[in-house]
């Protein structure tokens, strides 16, 4: 359960802010009890109201790849705070951040800067329409790519979560130019290209699904979409806000060797500031104004402390030796899991893909939303409350991922064995109390 301090902050919150939180998942619908509010986080570690310190696995949901407050990130914000804080004017930075992805993600010839991943799959998407001029957009069930009407369509992570497979305030006429598909079945999608092939402007697609849980493509699967794409003249989308410099610098493009037409970043690629780009090749981002006919723009776009944050985060993640410790960190993480369930007697499925991890309390194979769906909630909630408790601060939904960081040192992952087993036990007591 939350600290005291953490409640009464709730009670006021909720008085002038829906259910006291900005982003629904916040609020802890999925494992009970009340949110614990933040006063600082630092390394592997962030710090409640009431001073608890916790080993920290959610990591603002992916950014903090490098730790809480790594003192090169802060200091690179605190120089490009005192040039000012926004322009609405380029800067050479922004031209050094389009030039660092290009080379991670060498098919990104440009790129555009948002401020969200949200923005990011808004941008890709619109452009993918006016570029194939057509109106269908193609996901996967589970699939979470940002707060767009047409996306909130039987989307996964939060709206799961909240058992509202579908948004009220999106008109059935914008929901019905998305087609949703079953993630990792290439015969459904077939089957959808057969049938619609010609109105499909774009399939958008997280190549490691990170939204229901950690759920890793199938052989074949994102190989299946690159050729369907290409058969049917419809743009490959990955969305890779969770997934870019996190299973590789390169991301899940580097890490499966398919190439996407559009690559939506988000998350890391912002170093823990609002930052999102999408970009593909030059033949499609003409088209995007000021060049072409496709509108997209923002205030703040490519905000030089955003910037700063995430120029110089991907410079910390170019160090020698990174991606291969991160693998390092989260194995451990993994094993540590399946070790301590096994030990303890909970059924639960660890399914990980570099730095992003799920426990699922259920048998495995995880390999779609249906699977997903069908895990133990209630054995998820007990071990999630077990592991507050004990000092771990895991993700508050049994469908999402973990996301260990560079900062996740010994010391750190001791902390975390220490609290697995009581966690473990607490869910394996059954409709008990924990
Ligand atoms: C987080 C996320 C988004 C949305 O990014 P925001 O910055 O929250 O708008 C989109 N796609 C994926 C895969 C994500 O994980």
């Amino acid at each position: 359960m939350a600290d005291p301090v953490s409640e009464q902050l709730l009670r006021r919150a909720e008085r002038r802010i829906p259910g006291g939180v900005n982003s629904p998942v916040r609020a802890f619908a999925a494992v009970g009890g009340h949110p614990v509010f933040i006063e600082e986080a630092r390394g592997a570690y962030v710090t409640g109201a009431d001073g608890t310190v916790y080993v920290d696995y959610v990591g603002s949901w992916g950014p903090m790849i490098v730790g809480h407050a790594h003192p090169e990130v802060v200091e690179a914000i605190q120089t490009a705070a005192a040039k000012g804080t926004s322009y609405g004017a380029p800067t050479e930075a922004e031209i050094l951040m389009a030039e660092e992805i290009q080379q991670a993600y060498p098919h990104m010839e440009m790129s555009r800067l948002v401020s969200s991943g949200t923005e990011a799959t808004m941008g890709a998407l619109r452009l993918a329409r006016g570029f194939t001029g057509r109106d269908l957009v193609v996901k996967c069930d589970g699939g979470y790519h940002g707060g767009a009407d047409y996306l909130l369509v039987k989307a996964g992570s939060g709206a799961a979560t909240l058992g509202e497979p579908n948004s009220a305030g999106v008109p059935a006429s914008v929901a019905s130019t998305t087609a949703i598909l079953p993630y990792n079945d290439l015969a459904a999608a077939e089957a959808l290209f057969a049938a619609r092939g010609r109105e499909i402007a774009a399939f958008i697609v997280e190549p490691v699904a990170g939204n229901m849980g950690c759920v890793p493509p199938k052989e074949g699967w994102l190989e299946g979409l690159r050729a369907l794409c290409d058969a049917h003249g419809a743009l490959l989308v990955f969305d890779e806000v969770m997934t870019g410099f996190r299973v590789a610098y390169g991301g899940a493009t580097e890490r499966y060797g398919v190439v996407p037409d559009l690559t939506c970043l988000g998350k890391i690629v912002g170093g823990g500031l609002p930052v999102g780009a999408y970009g593909g090749r030059e033949e499609v981002m003409r088209k995007v104004a000021p060049l072409g006919p496709v509108y997209q723009a923002g205030t703040l776009s490519g905000n030089p402390l955003a910037v700063a944050a995430g120029r110089k985060t991907l410079e910390l993640l170019r160090a020698e030796g990174v991606y291969e410790r991160l693998e390092a960190i989260a194995g451990s993480v993994g094993s540590m899991l399946a070790e301590v369930a096994a030990e303890v007697g909970v059924v639960c499925t660890v399914q990980r893909v570099g730095a992003m991890l799920t426990c699922f309390f259920k048998e495995g194979p995880v390999e779609c939303w249906d699977d997903a769906d069908s895990c133990d909630r209630a054995a998820f909630a007990r071990w999630h409350q077990g592991l507050l408790a004990h000092g771990v601060y895991w993700p508050p939904s049994p469908f999402e991922a973990a996301f260990p960081s560079l900062a996740h040192d010994d010391e750190a992952l001791h902390k975390t064995r220490a609290a697995l087993k009581p966690a473990f036990e607490a869910a394996a007591r059954g409709g008990a109390s924990a």
